[in-house]
């Protein structure tokens, strides 16, 4: 999927968010969206998610201007995305895990044809995980995957990973990422990951959107940036003087 931010402006009361940001993921890319916190990163992800609505601008998907209301109709575009913080039912394995993400009630369907159908799943992406173990069993790398794996049941366009690796170590950080790389490489989906880390963008990403306070004050191909200068596009003229 192709997506766009053209201007996008989001206010808080009387507290600008987002200035016309204007923001382009191009198909089967990592894009990264890179600043410090309260950058407004997360904001523009949830006006392309659905959860916020910009006051002024658009959103492209594919070309065309699109309406994203509310996350069902965000969903609906093939838009999905993965926060920060785990959203795992504790009590259910990683079977139950992705059959409930993907809308269906784990005891009413039919078992064995199912455990068939998420070994076939399982195998058709990078990440390897024992369908029975329970969230509570899993380390912090394997709940990500799960997390993941939740999204991609659902046969995303677009996955939008919200700092997906704050809670993990920058071994299994490297892993998830390793394998999400692949996932745009296949054609699986188009990646926007959010991150505050500099060294995973330079790692993992293709192209790069810095957002600074609210604006975006650059956009660039990780191999063609010099890294002095996106780590002071971070910061800004604040950072250097510091
Ligand atoms: P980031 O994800 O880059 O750390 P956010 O998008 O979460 O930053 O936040 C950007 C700014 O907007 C911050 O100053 C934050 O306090 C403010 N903000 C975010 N969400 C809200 C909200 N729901 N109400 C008021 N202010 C908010
Ligand atoms: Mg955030």
């Amino acid at each position: 999927m192709a997506l766009e931010t053209y201007q996008l402006t989001k206010r808080f009361g009387s507290f600008t968010a987002l200035d016309q940001v204007t923001l382009k993921v191009a198909p089967g890319t990592v894009h990264a969206l890179l600043g410090e916190n309260g950058a407004g990163k997360s904001t523009l992800v949830k006006c392309i998610a659905g959860f916020h609505r910009a006051e002024a601008g658009s959103i492209l998907v594919d070309a065309r201007e699109q309406e994203v209301p509310n996350p069902v109709a965000a969903r609906a575009l093939g838009i999905g995305m993965v926060y920060q913080h785990f959203t795992l039912a504790p009590g259910m394995t990683v079977a139950e895990n992705l059959l409930l993400a993907g809308g269906q009630v784990p005891h009413v369907i039919d078992w064995k044809r199912k455990r068939d159908e998420l070994n076939a799943f399982l195998a058709s992406t990078p990440f390897r995980l024992d369908l029975d173990a329970r969230p509570q069993e899993l380390a912090a790398g394997e709940k990500q995957k799960l997390e993941l794996l939740k999204q991609l049941y659902l046969q995303p366009r677009l996955l939008i990973l919200d700092e997906p690796t704050s809670v993990l170590t920058p071994q299994e950080a490297d892993e998830v990422l390793g394998h999400v790389r692949e996932l745009a490489r296949a054609g699986r989906c188009t990646v926007l990951l959010i991150t505050h880390k500099f060294r995973e963008v330079m790692a993992h990403a293709d192209d790069v959107t810095v957002l600074r306070r609210g604006h975006a004050v650059q956009h660039c191909a990780v191999r063609a940036t010099d890294p002095a200068r996106l780590a002071q596009a971070m910061v800004g003229d604040a950072g250097a003087a510091a």
